[in-house]
């Protein structure tokens, strides 16, 4: 079953948590005596000012607002059916999905807007960095739609082992870099050490704020920060408008975490309203992966947001800015901590967290796909084992519950590492 919202119904605000916010969110520390000055070169300046903003509902600009209408905006409410009956129907499961964008994800919905702010501060180009490719394939798509040449810097590893996301940055016209590059300093000292350097996402962020500011470029973030989230709160504010026309408030509210942008984007309208009454009836559910074990073995302590130590340092549950993930296929939950506003309403116990290995939730995909005939990402499926914990507590409790769970994205690009998981025969 599939709820949309027409096009001339889209959300005109995004919505800023921070004024509603049960504490006060702990300030950025600039250990180096630098970072503030870094930021304030590199960052297009609304994204800087937004950063700590206390305005509640922000106006969209309406060129920001054609491109969503662009890539797919309003993105549709699916009912899972026929994954209910798989609970026995003991919960009503909604989902938002991200996946329905032009990119497959809801990364292009800050990726808009931030390159839009680069645009109005007449930047010479976009750039950003990219791990499995999500991120770098949004923000090379709105350049493409701006007008403005993206340079982004890809992990090394994915650049040679994922090259599809980069066929698809490259059908944006973006220029894709293998990290460490050639195009910077670091990145040349780097490869003089080790020409086959495999890279890191650390070091793919020092090359694209080093080039952005070497020459005269803006560097986009993609997620963590509190302006990415605001930008990313249109999905959450479509999502009130559609489940109040289904006629459902949801209990429950989950997904996945890499930053926190796409669960916090969605979640964070609905708590908003119950911050500010006061009183919480909902739960708030979100999970990463135990490989990097951030939601549950994380610490809530001031650290680096990026390996090289450019950026200021956030209070947010962190496993280390220098933790080596291993290799795990939901290239988006690699990340080593999680959002600042995120982290507080955990601090706080208003969100719970969970932690999933990778092979469990990939028996949630391949059962998603079989029973709701869709392919999510591995970073979403990720959120499905939180179904199952609900469902049985609402069969032990013997009450119907609804959920609203983000769909981060689509899996129709990472057919591959599925096909590594569950063992199907491989041609090479
Ligand atoms: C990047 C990504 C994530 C995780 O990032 P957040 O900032 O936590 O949203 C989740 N799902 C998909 C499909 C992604 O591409």
């Amino acid at each position: 079953m599939r709820f949309d919202l027409p096009q001339d119904r889209i959300p005109e605000y995004w919505y800023n948590i921070l004024p509603d916010l049960p504490e006060k969110l702990p300030e950025p520390i600039d250990a180096t005596g630098k970072s503030f000055e870094t930021l304030k070169t590199v960052l297009p300046s609304n994204v800087l000012n937004y950063e700590f903003s206390q305005e509640r509902l922000i106006r969209i600009p309406d060129e920001v607002l054609e491109r969503y209408l662009q890539v797919g905006r309003p993105t549709p409410i699916i009912r899972a059916r026929r994954l209910e009956e798989k609970f026995n129907n003991m919960i009503k499961i909604y989902m938002k999905m991200e996946s329905y964008t032009y990119t497959g994800s809801h990364k292009i919905n800050s990726a808009i807007a931030h390159v839009y702010y680069a645009k109005m501060d007449n930047a010479k180009f976009v750039s950003t960095e990219t791990g499995a490719g999500q991120w770098g394939s949004a923000v090379s798509l709105a350049a493409a739609l701006f007008k403005i040449k993206a340079y982004v810097f890809m992990v090394r590893t994915s650049y040679y082992a994922k090259p599809y996301r980069k066929y698809l940055m490259m059908m944006y016209g973006a220029n894709v870099n293998p990290s460490p590059s050639n195009l910077t300093d670091f990145g040349r000292q780097l490869l003089t050490k080790d020409p086959n350097h495999p890279g890191s996402l650390g070091i793919a962020i020092s090359e694209a704020v080093k080039y952005a500011m070497d020459n005269g470029g803006k560097y986009v973030v993609g997620s963590v920060v509190n302006s990415d989230i605001m930008f990313k709160t249109i999905a959450g504010m479509e999502a009130k408008v559609q489940m109040e026309e289904i006629g459902e408030d949801p209990d429950y509210i989950i997904g996945v975490v890499g930053g926190g942008s796409n669960y916090a984007a969605l979640a964070y309208p609905f708590l908003g309203d119950e911050l500010r009454k006061g009183e919480i009836r909902r739960k708030y559910i979100a999970s990463g992966s135990s490989e990097v074990p951030k939601m549950t073995k994380g610490v809530y302590k001031y650290d680096f947001p990026d390996t090289a130590m450019i950026l200021p340092q956030l209070k947010m549950y962190s496993i280390g800015s220098d933790f080596v993930p291993p290799p795990i296929y939901a290239g988006g939950l690699r990340y080593h901590a999680v959002a600042p506003t995120l982290s507080l309403l955990m601090n706080k116990g208003i969100v719970e967290a969970r932690d999933y290995t990778q092979e469990e939730t990939f028996k949630w995909a391949k059962l998603f796909a079989e029973t709701e005939g869709y392919i999510p990402a591995p970073e979403t499926a990720h959120a499905l084992p939180i179904l199952e914990e609900i469902a049985e507590k609402a069969k032990k409790d013997k009450e119907v519950k609804t959920v609203l769970m983000s769909f981060s994205g689509h899996g129709l690009l990472d057919l591959g590492n599925y096909a590594d998981v569950l063992g199907f025969e491989r041609i090479t």
